[in-house]
């Protein structure tokens, strides 16, 4: 038998509700501890201007894991890590504990009703540009990001 194509993979994830910090770092540690994902790095974290409803700012960041899983497979760890951050959905873009993402998943492509990779709105976004741009990621070039600020905060692999 041969061993499941691993595949590298982003996630952008945000918060701007409660212990904001703390709810990208509980992201970071579930993805960590869902088998068949390693977590390869994690961008530096951002301050964001909300987009959509008047609310408070966001935290941003980038994990870059390496998975054998299927992208459906992704999309629900990562909405694991939104209900275990207790998100509850009440407004489209409104604020939440929790947000996380698949940005780009290899150089596969999903258009389902429920899933579409790439994310089809990252393009537009600096606060997921920024923190791809900072690891590196091959599809995106470094310019001036707007309504973005560096924390100097980290979170830990
Ligand atoms: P946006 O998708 O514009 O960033 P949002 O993150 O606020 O908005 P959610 O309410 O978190 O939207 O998600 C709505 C649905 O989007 C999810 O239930 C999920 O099925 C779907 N979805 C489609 N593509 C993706 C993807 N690449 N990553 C995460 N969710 C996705
Ligand atoms: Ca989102
Ligand atoms: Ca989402």
């Amino acid at each position: 038998m041969t061993a499941p194509r691993s595949v590298r993979a982003y996630l952008s994830i945000g918060s701007n509700l409660g212990d904001r910090l703390g709810h990208l770092q509980g992201a970071v540690t579930g993805l960590g501890a869902v088998a068949g994902i390693t977590v390869v790095a994690v961008s530096p974290v951002f301050e964001t201007d909300p987009v959509g409803p008047d609310q408070p700012d966001y935290l941003n960041a980038v994990v870059e894991v390496e998975t054998i899983l299927t992208p459906r497979a992704l999309l629900g760890a990562a909405q694991a890590q939104e209900a275990a951050a207790a998100r509850v959905r009440a407004q489209r873009w409104g604020p939440r504990t929790l947000d996380v993402d698949i940005v780009t998943f290899g150089d596969q492509v999903v258009d389902e009703p429920d899933l579409q990779v790439p994310h089809p709105r990252w393009a537009e976004r600096d606060f997921v540009l920024a923190p791809l741009a900072a690891l590196g990621h091959p599809a995106v070039t470094p310019r001036d990001w707007i309504g973005v600020r560096p924390t100097g905060l980290t979170l830990t692999l």
